[in-house]
């Protein structure tokens, strides 16, 4: 099984060293880990690792890719803001195996944080929605990532979207396709007030009539986060009709079969 997405303190917002991460995801049976910590950005500082940080995080990767050598693989990764005024060639340039591209703001409004969880009360959430589906086919458009994260991260505080958003799923999801982006099952969701796996069933169905490919990731930012939820996340993909996932190596997909 592979898990590609995980954090590490460098985030400021996580607990656990990164071998106890790699550890626990061994003892359950993931031949293929990836770190996709926050990147570094001018922005939002307080929830990432700096600029100055990155080549000691590329560098505890590599350490780790050394001492697991032969057991598991370990790939390098980030999870990056997609804020066009704050992208920095310093994180879309650098030597990963993969970045995951993820919308994590509205505006300045950091929607999926609980202490801006205020903010929801002032909001019309299918206008909320259609503005997040913008960002993200923006995303994709702008071909710079491999991976959309979370791709229905909006419902988080229990806010799917409604039948007036549908069409905007589809055409996000075609600009997807069109991008050749892989789209991540992520469990994080079922640890959230909405609980329920990032994308959900209904949407990942139209991924697979589209054709969009598959990857999966825990979200992990504590130790025992690492694999929660990955047995639902796998049923999901399976029922939904998937057999293949990818895996991310300097930028290229490998395609496995989901075990
Ligand atoms: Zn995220
Ligand atoms: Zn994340």
């Amino acid at each position: 099984m592979l898990d590609l997405h995980n954090h590490t303190t460098r985030c400021k917002h996580a607990t656990g060293t990164m071998s106890e991460y790699v550890d626990t995801a061994l003892s359950q049976g993931v031949s293929v880990y990836g770190f996709a910590c926050h990147a570094p950005m001018d922005y939002d500082t307080g929830f990432r690792m700096s600029f100055d940080e990155l080549q000691d995080y590329f560098h505890d990767i590599e350490t780790l890719q050394e001492r697991y050598s032969g057991r598991c693989t370990i790939r390098k990764g980030l999870e990056v803001d997609y804020l066009p005024k704050h992208l920095d060639s310093r994180v879309l340039d650098a030597d990963v195996d993969y970045l995951i591209g993820s919308v994590h703001f509205l505006d300045d409004w950091g929607f999926d944080n609980p202490q801006f969880i205020s903010e929801y009360m002032r909001q019309d959430m299918s206008q909320c929605w259609q503005r997040y589906l913008h960002a993200i086919r923006d995303m994709a458009k702008s071909g710079l990532f491999q991976i959309v994260g979370h791709f229905d991260l909006l419902k988080i505080f229990n806010n799917p979207p409604d039948d007036s958003v549908h069409e905007a799923i589809t055409q996000t999801l075609e600009s997807i396709k069109s991008a050749g982006m892989a789209l991540e099952i992520n469990s994080a969701g079922l640890r959230k007030p909405i609980g329920e796996i990032y994308p959900s069933k209904q949407i990942l169905r139209k991924a697979f009539a589209l054709g969009i490919p598959i990857t999966f990731g825990s979200d992990a930012h504590a130790v025992q986060q690492v694999g929660f939820g990955r047995e639902s996340a796998q049923r999901l993909a399976k029922e939904v009709g998937y057999t293949k996932m990818l895996d991310f190596h300097n930028r290229s997909p490998i395609v496995c079969r989901i075990p």
